[in-house]
């Protein structure tokens, strides 16, 4: 903004010296002119003065011409006598010849000829228009000089006041040449001159061809010339020069003129070269001012330009930015306030309100900067969220979660070596930029911190130790913070995925893995459209009579490309995205409409259904639940509805209210994967269920394993003292079948039965 009032001023004072200084140059112009006319006048002074010597030594002649032919010897006429006199005086002036001539035309000559001239000019002034005296304009004379023209100066020959003859001297318009020569002006002017038709009379240039007009001199005019008895015009000469012609008409003659012809820039080249001094004095007095009115301009405005230019860069979001203080004005004390709020709003920007430690807006631009600055170095992120926190929260609540936090910052902060940074990332993940010289370095690092906050932390005197999921990858200096702190985040989530607990180090497969997950789960959305989910059912065994009294429901995707894909894979990804709530109202309808068919014949088989924690809190699924058991008609007791372990026992209060609503509709319950999770023997026996289910992995390992036989053996006997009947899954062998009698099991199921197949394939 301010550079805007700097130029405004700049252009404000740029205009006001030019108007002053265009004004001046206009004043003195106007002087010149007229000191140009001045000038102007002296030529025609000149000029003047020389007509008046042409138009003398002329008349001088004439006098000649007038004296002989007023002598009392010329009355007579007597050609006889006459012709030897005028001889005898030829000798004695500057005429070529002369002539004698009757009125009736007839002459005489004085070398010998006899002719007519009434075709001459002369003969037409003095014998018709009773002149006394006439010249002739220059003319080419077949009798004299072929390459010099000539005029002749005539005169009447009178006998009581009548014209009885005429005499005739014959001159070369030589002398004129001799006369014109003499008026030169260095190299620049000279004179010339023309008669009253413009054809030239005498030329100093021997080139020029007398007799022809004015265009043999001048090569381009506006106007007409030589139209006054005295003037001046411009033209422009063969030379391509611009040209100032004065003339002045030559008296006694035909209205010839003498011109005087300089060239404009000689004749005023003293005035030329002046105005261009004062041109050049103003160009550099203008150019001066404007110089000068820019840097007083910037003097004025730069503090403040510098000023806004820093306001503007801490807008745009760069806080490293600081104000000039050390200007001796206000703007020395505004710049002093604006350091202060900056470094205020450089704490609230950068720092955590909670943790303390730095955010991830500073974290961005630190680990840039060290990168930049140690280039050499191997940098690593790092991404650690601690697994469960919502645990965390419930256990004591916001205070208790954000103190947890804090101090699990300090204890991250307090393993850090110089050029390390840490951050907060978001919710309950924190972030490292670490370097070490190879990945095996940071991974033991890395290992270090998970057993640091495995150690018990004591938080408002409530002890509590933490488990991390932990994703951590190599910077590389040629990519972009932000890339390495992706693929630390998708390492993360895999930690997350393989249970927590564990660091992940980033590699491609990461990548691939992820890309598939997209894709699938992409794919999974058209999947119910297309009709490519279905049911299958595993037949459920009684030990007692081993006749099939139920079926489990199982989920299979026929897929052309994700058909192998394990179904648990394709559960987990549906749950990420919520699209388990569909895939699970479809599944939940067809194994009802099933179970329907299935007690038509079999009025007392059970179907199970899976229904994943997701499903369970949506606030719909006991509805949906209890409209399809009554809509399609089954009796909900043959409905079991499968929960896992840790499903069950995550959120536990919550779990009793719902488990206590499936109870309600009439439906059965058990517990899948039963001995994986953690269960807490308190909540179990408060849980309304009716079966549990012995993970497969207990079943496979309890042939050649001792402890996890008397595993399985004890919680069949917890089971039965818990009034639950007990189903083993994942039963393959006749061994299995025997060892589980023996415990009191009551129920298997498992490919020793039957693999999960369509309804209509199975036989029961
Ligand atoms: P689950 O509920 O524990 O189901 C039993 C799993 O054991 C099934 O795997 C079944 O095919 C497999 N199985 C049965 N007998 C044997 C055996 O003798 N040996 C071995 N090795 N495996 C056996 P499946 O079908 O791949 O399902 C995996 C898991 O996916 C299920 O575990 C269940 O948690 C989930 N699931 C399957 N269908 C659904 C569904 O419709 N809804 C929900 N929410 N989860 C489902
Ligand atoms: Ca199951
Ligand atoms: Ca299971």
């Amino acid at each position: 903004m301010f550079k805007k009032i700097r130029f405004q001023m700049i252009i404000v004072i740029a205009i006001v010296s030019i108007v002053i200084f265009g004004v001046l140059s206009m004043t003195i112009e106007k002087k010149l002119n007229e000191l140009k006319i001045h000038e102007r006048n002296f030529y025609s002074e000149i000029t003047r003065a020389r007509a008046d010597e042409l138009s003398k030594e002329l008349q001088g002649h004439l006098n000649k011409v007038h004296m002989v032919a007023h002598s009392d010897f010329m009355e007579s006429m007597d050609v006889e006598s006459i012709l030897p006199f005028l001889s005898s005086l030829l000798n004695h002036s500057d005429f070529k010849g002369m002539t004698i001539a009757q009125p009736d035309g007839q002459a005489w000559t004085t070398y010998g000829a006899h002719i007519d001239i009434r075709a001459q000019e002369q003969f037409a002034k003095i014998f018709e228009q009773n002149k006394l005296y006439a010249i002739s304009n220059p003319f080419y004379s077949p009798y004299f000089y072929d390459d010099v023209p000539i005029i002749t100066l005539s005169y009447a020959i009178q006998r009581e006041n009548t014209t009885v003859g005429l005499l005739n001297a014959v001159l070369t318009t030589r002398f004129m040449e001799t006369i014109i020569s003499d008026i030169q002006f260095d190299s620049y002017g000279y004179a010339w001159i023309v008669d009253g038709n413009g054809r030239i009379v005498a030329h100093p240039d021997p080139e020029i061809d007398i007799i022809h007009d004015y265009t043999k001199v001048i090569k381009e005019i506006d106007v007409q010339p030589f139209t006054a008895g005295s003037g001046f015009f411009n033209y422009v000469g063969y030379n391509d020069e611009n040209m100032l012609a004065v003339y002045s008409t030559i008296h006694n003659t035909n209205s010839w003129k003498l011109v005087i012809s300089v060239q404009e820039s000689q004749a005023f080249s003293q005035l030329i070269s002046v105005m261009n001094y004062i041109d050049t004095a103003i160009i550099i007095s203008l150019l001066s001012l404007i110089v000068f009115a820019f840097i007083y301009a910037r003097t004025l405005t730069n503090p403040i330009v510098k000023l806004t230019e820093v306001f503007r860069r801490a807008e745009k979001g760069d806080l490293s930015v600081v104000a000039d203080t050390t200007i001796q004005n206000e703007l020395g004390v505004a710049g002093h306030g604006f350091n202060r709020m900056l470094d205020e709003i450089k704490n609230l920007t950068f720092v955590d309100p909670v943790t303390q430690v730095p955010n991830y807006r500073s974290y961005l631009l630190d680990a840039d900067r060290l990168t930049r600055e140690h280039p050499t170095k191997q940098y690593y992120v790092v991404v650690l969220s601690v697994d469960d926190f919502k645990k965390i929260n419930s256990m004591g609540g916001y205070g208790f979660g954000n103190e947890t936090l804090k101090q699990f910052a300090d204890l991250l902060g307090s393993t850090l070596y110089a050029y390390e940074l840490i951050a907060r990332y978001f919710g309950d993940e924190m972030i490292l930029f670490l370097h070490a010289e190879n990945q095996e370095l940071v991974r033991l690092r890395v290992q270090r911190l998970l057993a640091l906050a495995q150690r018990p932390f004591k938080i408002m005197d409530i002890e509590i130790h933490l488990s991390l999921s932990c994703g951590f990858a190599s910077h590389e200096s040629e990519q972009e913070v932000e890339t390495t702190i992706h693929n630390a985040t998708l390492a993360k989530l895999k930690a997350k995925k393989l249970g927590g607990n564990i660091a992940v180090f980033f590699e491609d497969g990461i990548q691939q893995e992820i890309k598939k997950e997209q894709d699938i789960e992409s794919e999974l959305f058209k999947a119910i459209e297309k009709k490519e989910l279905y049911p299958v059912y595993q037949p459920i065994v009684d030990l007692k009579t081993m006749q099939v009294s139920g079926f489990e429901t199982l989920l299979r995707w026929n897929h052309p490309l994700y058909y192998q894909e394990s179904i648990q894979t394709i559960i987990t990804i549906a749950e990420n995205n919520s699209q388990i709530i569909e895939i699970g109202r479809y599944i939940l309808n067809e194994a009802i409409l099933e179970l329907k068919r299935l007690n038509q014949t079999h009025p007392d088989m059970v179907v199970a259904l899976n229904v994943s924690a997701l499903q369970l809190k949506d606030t719909h699924f006991i509805t949906f639940l209890k409209n399809r058991i009554k809509v399609i008609g089954v009796n909900p007791e043959n409905l079991c509805i499968e929960l896992t372990e840790s499903t069950a026992m995550d959120d536990v209060e919550v779990k009793l209210m719902d488990l206590h609503q499936i109870k309600a509709i009439g439906c059965k319950i058990a517990i899948d994967d039963f001995g994986t999770g953690y269960s807490s023997l308190a909540y179990l026996s408060r849980f309304p269920i009716d079966h549990i289910k012995i993970d497969k992995s207990f079943v496979h390992k309890m042939m050649n394993d001792e402890p996890t036989r008397q595993l399985v053996s004890s919680m069949i006997t917890l089971a039965h003292n818990l009034k639950l009947e007990v189903v083993a899954e994942g039963v393959e062998t006749l061994e299995q079948v025997d060892l589980l009698k023996s415990f009191g099991c009551e129920m298997i199921q498992g490919y020793y039965i039957s693999q999960p197949k369509r309804m209509e394939d199975l036989e029961y």
